[in-house]
């Protein structure tokens, strides 16, 4: 669709179109969002803003250009993915090999690289060859969830564009809230392991949701212990789950797998 319909993020849009409009496109973006916003779209409206001619710096999404963009097919676009669990560096030397080429089309490659943050460190080093001498004309976008995976020196030499920050709100904070309450209760019930699990898989979808999650817990215990109300748990488990929360949110920050450091902190709460 056009930039002009993202209505959730109008902010960012109107700076990409001023951008474009102005001949001041950077070379290389991150594009960073949680698991549930499509990236791979964005990227590819991005794109048509950029080179669409019948609405330049929104993209009219029905043009020739607009069309092949949508589908994947533009001549100059080149798309790449992870293709297990991490990006490889096969995978970015076949892209460098193909923005050699010259442009088919117009005076733009263009590459959109998904799963930007399981690049290996190999392979960000030879995307940063790239970053550091781009040929002339060429965007290079880089979709992420977790961006604090790329180098600093990658960071370093792209703008980072943050697509929704508008979906912390206080709805999805009560949410949050509502599931830390609901997993107490299942734990307090006594309930199988693989119960608890299943059910964590389904809620905590990303590292963003296990932090607020932890954040959920601990503020749970916490009130427990300040309203002298602990349900079920003596005061010292109590101090004791909040020391395991925690140490959870180290193992995270340490960069820990976030399901294996929930699954862990569950684990010592209900033993
Ligand atoms: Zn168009």
């Amino acid at each position: 669709m056009s930039l002009k319909q993202y209505t959730g993020f109008t902010r960012l849009t109107e700076r990409l179109h001023d951008a474009i409009i102005n001949g001041k496109i950077s070379h290389a973006y991150i594009l960073e969002g949680d698991t549930g916003i499509d990236k791979e779209a964005f990227a590819k409206d991005f794109v048509k803003a950029i080179l669409c001619r019948e609405e330049p710096g929104y993209g009219c999404d029905h043009c020739r250009i607009c069309r092949k963009i949508e589908h994947g097919n533009y001549e100059d676009m080149y798309m790449v993915k992870a293709d297990d669990s991490s990006l490889k560096d096969a995978v970015i030397s076949g892209l460098q090999a193909d923005l050699k080429n010259k442009p088919a089309g117009g005076d733009r490659n263009i590459a959109i690289i998904c799963d930007a943050d399981t690049m290996t460190v190999r392979a960000q080093n030879r995307l940063l060859k790239t970053l550091e001498e781009p040929n002339a004309g060429t965007v290079i976008l880089l979709l992420s969830e977790n961006t604090e995976n790329l180098l600093p020196t990658i960071l370093s030499r792209c703008i980072v564009l943050r697509l929704g920050n508008y979906t912390r709100s206080l709805q999805n904070q009560a949410e949050e809230q509502s599931f830390a309450k609901e997993l107490m209760e299942i734990i307090e019930s006594g309930a199988y392991f693989c119960e608890i699990k299943d059910k964590l898989t389904k809620e905590i979808k990303d590292r963003k949701e296990a932090f607020a999650l932890l954040d959920g817990l601990e503020r749970l215990f916490r009130d427990r212990l300040l309203g002298g109300s602990t349900g079920s748990l003596r005061k010292e488990q109590i101090i004791r789950n909040i020391a395991y929360v925690e140490a959870a949110r180290r193992d995270l920050l340490a960069n820990v797998n976030y399901k294996y450091a929930i699954r862990n902190l569950v684990l010592k709460i209900g033993g």
